[in-house]
């Protein structure tokens, strides 16, 4: 399996040192890892919410972030592996796009992963934030968050749409049927190219799930929507949790391929 997804101390609410979740992945047996912490945030965000400078490294980190990752690629090539790949996580949030673009062009990336972790710069997957579900109607919210998800999807900015139902995260679930609000989103996302991350972080919090959930993943592969996984690990101990489920809730939902990212170019490879 491969774990696209983890994060490092920079961002201020992850621990361990690169070489620990190197080791880890090396233990676990993970052929291929990609660091993606997140990208610093656009000035506006920090200002308004004074939690936001815990959410991401500050953007005078980025360059020593990016060269941390190129030594721990070189250190765990030349012992036996995993092979290490260079990425970010993106708030890609509408607004943020310039100052996205602006951040990804400095740097050889290999795999950029687009999230909506704000609504109207809410950030409603913080615990410390759950207050802010109280302003909402869950159907509301649920549309308005897919409507943002499928407007990071168009951006192209990203390759990979990352935890795609994160709204669920706390338990907030609309009555009735979801399938036409999935159906939207993956035909969106096929138009656009993106790649669907099965994040295993879900299994780990309230809603004790996958990100996406079942049938958003078999919306998915009706729209022959590509995917990859990751388990979002923001200690050394969660790198490569979740993945056994994440192949078993693939292969039910039909797929034998994960997409892997090298350049910011994908390649099939077997499940
Ligand atoms: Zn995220
Ligand atoms: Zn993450």
């Amino acid at each position: 399996m491969i774990d696209l997804h983890m994060h490092t101390s920079r961002c201020g609410h992850a621990e361990g040192t690169l070489e620990a979740y190197v080791a880890a992945a090396r233990a676990a047996g993970i052929a291929t890892i990609a660091f993606t912490d997140h990208l610093p945030l656009p000035a506006e965000i920090l200002a308004r919410d004074p939690h936001a400078a815990e959410y991401a490294m500050p953007e005078e980190q980025l360059d020593a972030y990016v060269a941390d990752v190129l030594a721990v690629r070189a250190l765990s090539a030349a012992s036996g592996g995993p092979e290490v790949l260079l990425g970010i996580e993106a708030d890609l949030h509408p607004g943020n796009e310039s100052h996205v673009r602006r951040l990804l062009e400095r740097h050889p990336l290999d795999i950029v992963l687009g999230s909506v972790h704000f609504v109207d710069g809410w950030a409603f997957d913080d615990p410390d934030r759950r207050d802010g579900y109280s302003d909402w109607d869950v159907r509301a919210l649920w549309e308005r968050y897919f409507d943002d998800l499928i407007a990071a999807a168009q951006t192209g900015l990203a390759n990979v749409i990352g935890h795609a139902d994160l709204v669920k995260k706390f338990g907030y679930v609309p009555e009735g049927d979801l399938a036409p609000l999935y159906e939207r989103a993956a035909s969106a996302f096929a138009a656009a190219g993106v790649v669907v991350e099965v994040n295993t972080a879900g299994l780990r919090k309230p809603c004790a799930e996958l990100y996406p959930s079942a049938g958003f993943l078999r919306a998915l592969r009706a729209a022959d929507v590509h995917v990859t996984t990751g388990s979002d690990a923001h200690t050394p101990a969660e790198v490569g949790a979740g993945l056994a489920e994440a192949r078993e809730a693939l292969l039910a939902a039909g797929y034998d391929r994960v997409t892997i990212f090298r350049n910011r170019i994908g390649e099939e490879i077997s499940l």
